[in-house]
Formats: structure tokens, sequence, C-alpha cells
């Protein structure tokens, strides 16, 4: 509206986040007017530096769309325009008035709504929230704040940081943030599953066999030792990622799309989720290795992280949810780094056909006739379904071929970056793709009891080779559960 202001203040605006993912996804904004036309951002941080050395840094990462790339000279001075930096110390609410004097000038008197997006360490989150919620608030308009994660590394820091941000903030304020829910596969199942007769009579025990929650990167922490030797793979990745998308993937329908619904029904499955058990993970760490003109880097051999480190790069769980529509269905999380591939996807598998009419010679293998839905969303976002045929010609021979549902040829536009729609989200006040407290109350306890014990019996990760397929223990996993890990490939 013309009469009221939207500021956007990236603090830590001189780190790697805000650099190459926040303004880039401010501008791609901005050239799809998606932004109100009384928009200005602010970056915040410590280190010393002008207006003008913020817009030089950021003009670097502001890209056009491919599509549309005419103006895109004019749009990039336009938008760095709007931009303007604020040096300070986090933990100082005198620097904070500073910011809301500039803010305020900027805002020239209409109504002050201010979107922070908190791109700093996690220990500088409460001083910042604190500092900024006292010193440099909307008064009459409303005061947002995105988190990024890691939210604490268990249910006791975890709730220890909701509790002392929420002496500044209310929940309506807090936006936490996991940018893989920004991403297109989100939306994508709630549409497959809900709009689709054909999907929903068969998302439960009675036709799912197990389902498959896989993230891998053919790359390692390189560069990020020093963060990632605190955290390992399954907080990095299962705790958060990977379990919201089994919530999604397993709730019960929501009343409406609206946020609370859908958040009321993911914090439902989630509290039905056993914690998981020490026998039912494998965990592994890859290894470096010198071969031909290759050579490749270990783990441990990243300086920021010591020599007799036992975190975990690569894990693989069977998570069970208790209640009547998934009773006995194992969910296989699977997330890895430097392995192969890097992927990101569900399988789900489906129980095989009773009394199969094609499968009746001896030795036939049940599971050749099984049907299986994979929906991926890297390497290239797609959906298909496994389906038998029979081969054209006079004998009868079946084969699997897939029946795909959604690829990049039909859908060939550009496909927006997560943190655009996040933050186009946050700035409208939709809630649905950010994390309610209760929710990561609830993520924390399936995974707390098992991350405790891995530590306190120092469980020693297997190890892989960096570019393999992880850790062999997952196959004996995969097998105590029935779970066809060979057209997997982690
Ligand atoms: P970063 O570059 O390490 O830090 C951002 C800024 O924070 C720095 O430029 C620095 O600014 C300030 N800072 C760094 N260490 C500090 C310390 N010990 N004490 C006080 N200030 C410090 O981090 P980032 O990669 O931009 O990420 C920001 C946050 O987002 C982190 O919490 C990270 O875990 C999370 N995250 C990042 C990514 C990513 O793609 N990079 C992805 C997911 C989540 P000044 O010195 O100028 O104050």
């Amino acid at each position: 509206a013309r009469d009221s202001s939207l500021t956007i203040i990236v603090v830590g605006a001189s780190g790697d986040l805000a650099r190459n993912k926040i303004f880039p996804a401010l501008f791609a904004l901005f050239y799809d007017d998606q932004l109100p036309q009384n928009f200005t951002a602010f970056g915040y941080a410590r280190s010393p530096m002008t207006d003008e050395e913020l817009r030089t840094t950021i003009s670097k990462t502001l890209t056009c769309r491919v599509d549309k790339s005419e103006n895109c000279n004019e749009k990039m001075s336009q938008f760095l325009k709007r931009c303007f930096y604020q040096s300070g110390q986090y933990s100082s609410e005198e620097h904070f008035s500073e910011l809301d004097d500039r803010i305020r000038e900027k805002e020239g008197g209409k109504t002050s709504n201010r979107l922070y997006y908190l791109a700093v360490p996690p220990t500088q989150f409460v001083d910042v929230v604190r500092c900024a919620s006292r010193r440099s608030s909307s008064e009459n308009g409303w005061t947002r704040m995105i988190v990024e994660k890691p939210f604490g590394r268990d249910s006791e820091s975890s709730s220890k940081l909701t509790l002392d941000l929420k002496q500044h903030l209310t929940e309506d304020q807090i936006f936490r943030i996991d940018h893989h829910l920004g991403e297109e596969l989100f939306e994508s199942l709630l549409v497959l599953r809900f709009s689709n007769l054909v999907f929903e009579p068969l998302w439960s025990r009675n036709y799912i066999r197990n389902v498959q929650l896989i993230f891998s990167q053919d790359f390692g922490t390189e560069g990020r030792g020093r963060y990632f030797d605190n955290y390992g793979i399954i907080r990095d990745v299962m705790q958060n990622h990977l379990l919201q998308l089994l919530a999604l993937f397993a709730m019960e329908p929501p009343v409406t799309l609206d946020a609370e619904d859908i958040r009321n029904e993911k914090v439902k499955v989630l509290r039905s989720i056993k914690p998981v058990s020490l026998d039912d993970v494998v965990t592994g760490q890859y290894k470096g290795y010198t071969g031909g003109n290759m050579s490749v880097p270990g783990y441990t051999d990243d300086p920021a992280v010591s020599k007799h480190s036992l975190t975990p790069t690569f894990a693989a769980a069977i998570l069970s949810i208790n209640n009547p529509r998934w009773d006995g269905v194992p969910f296989m999380m699977v997330a890895g780094k430097a392995l192969h591939s890097s992927r990101a996807e569900i399988r789900v598998q489906f129980r095989h056909v009773p009394g199969n009419l094609y499968n009746r010679k001896p030795g036939a293998n049940l599971d050749d006739a099984t049907n299986e839905l994979v929906i991926r969303v890297q390497p290239d976002e797609t959906v298909y379904l496994k389906i038998n045929n029979k081969v054209p010609g006079l004998g009868m021979r079946l084969d699997c071929s897939d029946l795909n549902l959604l690829s990049k040829s039909r859908y060939p536009g550009e496909v927006p970056d997560a943190y655009e729609r996040l933050l186009l989200d946050a700035m409208r006040g939709e809630r649905r793709l950010f994390i309610r407290s209760d929710e990561l109350d609830a993520a924390w306890s399936v995974f707390t009891p098992l991350l405790n014990e891995l530590e306190e019996k120092k469980i020693a990760p297997e190890l892989y080779p960096y570019g393999s397929e992880g850790p062999v223990g997952v196959h004996y996993l995969g097998a105590k559960y029935n779970i066809r890990c060979e057209d997997s490939g982690y």
C-alpha cells in the first residue's frame, strides 16, 4: 500500500548467506515487481562498510531471470539505490537505535513494517533479537524476524533458544526458516496427495510397504568443517529437512491449507514418531583417497576438524510412526555427504499385487511386480511412477517402465530460488513454510535420545570412500526392514 513502508534488515550482511542468497532473492522479487513500492533494504553487521561498498559487493551476485532480461541493468541500479548499510555491534542497543534513526528517515512517516533476517551465527541470535526488538522495531506496523537453522543442538538447547527468543518476541513474530521448505517439492507433494484421487486412498499401511527419504550430496564439508563438526549430518539434514518432508508426506489431511491447520497436522504426526533407536541406525564418515591423478580429502583432513572426530557425515535411520495409518511401515531416512551423486527424493515402495496372475512361475520374485513412486527434487524436479506393462509382441513379457508425471520439458520456466518464496511469504505473513515452536520441540524429541547415545557411547562411524555409495551397513539395515535399496543407489 502507498501509506505503508517495508524495510528488510539483513543482519550479518557482510556474510556468505546475505551475499549469495538473501540479496539475490530480494532482487529477484524486486525484478518481478513482488516488493511493495516503499521498500528499503538495510544491511547490518560489525564490518565497517559504506552504502556504496555494500552495493558494489552485492551487485556481483545479482542476476536477472534468463527469460526476460531486457531491462536488467536498469532494474539492478534501481534496486541498489534502495540498499543501505549500517555498521554496529550485535549486542549494542545504542547501535540499533542508530539503525532505527536511519530506517525512520527512509520510512518518511509511513506505517512502518520491518522484517529482520538474522544471517549471523546462532550465538548472536538472542543479542540481536533483544536489541532490535527494544530499539529498532516498528511502533505502528509489524516487526518480524527470520532465523535460520540451526535451532539448538538437542531438545534442551532448542527449548532454551525458543524461551530466550520469546522473552522479546511473540510466536507470531518468529519465522524459523528451513530453506528446503521453500523448494517446489514441498508444495508439489501436497498437491499430488490432496488434489488427485488416485494417490490419497493408497497413502497408508494397507498399500505402502516402505518409504525412503534421501538427501545425498556429491561434495564433502569443504570449507564448512568447523561448523559441521559441531553438528553432524543427523542435526544438519535429518532432524530438520528430512523430518519436515516426512511430516508433510505422512500427516493427515489438514482442515484447510492455512498455515495453522497444516502445522497442527505436522505436529500431530511428528509426535507420533517413536524416538529413533540406535539399533536402527547406520552412521558413516567419508575418507579420502589418492588414485591415478586424483586425490580427494577425507573428512578429518580438514584442518578445522579433529583427526579423531567421530562426527557422522552419513547416516541412515529407520523411523516408525505409531498411528493407525502408518503402523508397521518403515520410513528410512538416508543422508550423506561426499557420495557419488547429489540427490533429494522420496521413494515410496508399494506392496506386491496380491495373488498376482503374472508372477506364478516357480522362483518368481514378488518384488518384480511392485509399483514405486519417486518424487524427486534434485538433480531435477520430477515425479514418476514405476508401472508394469507388457512388452509389445507375441509372447508375454512384462517390463517396468516409468509413468512420468512432471518434468522439465513440460514446465520449462525457471524455478524461483527457495529464498525468494520464503522471503515473500514472510513479508505477507504467510507462515505455512515456517516452523512453529511446538513442531521444533517434537522434531528434536525424535532424535535427541539417539544423538545423546551416539555421543555417550562414542559410536565410531563406518568409513566410506569419498564419492562412493556410502557405508555398506545401509544395505543390511534396509534388508532388516525388507527395503530394496538397489534402485535407490545412495
Ligand atoms: P557467516 O558468513 O559465518 O557469518 C555472517 C556474518 O556474521 C559475518 O559476516 C560476520 O559479520 C558475522 N559473524 C561471523 N562470526 C561471528 C561471530 N563469531 N561473532 C559475531 N559475529 C560473527 O555465516 P553465513 O554463512 O552468512 O550464515 C549465516 C547463518 O545462516 C548461520 O547461522 C548459518 O548457520 C546459517 N546458514 C547459512 C547457510 C549458507 O548458505 N551460508 C545455509 C543455511 C544456514 P561481521 O564480522 O561483519 O559482523
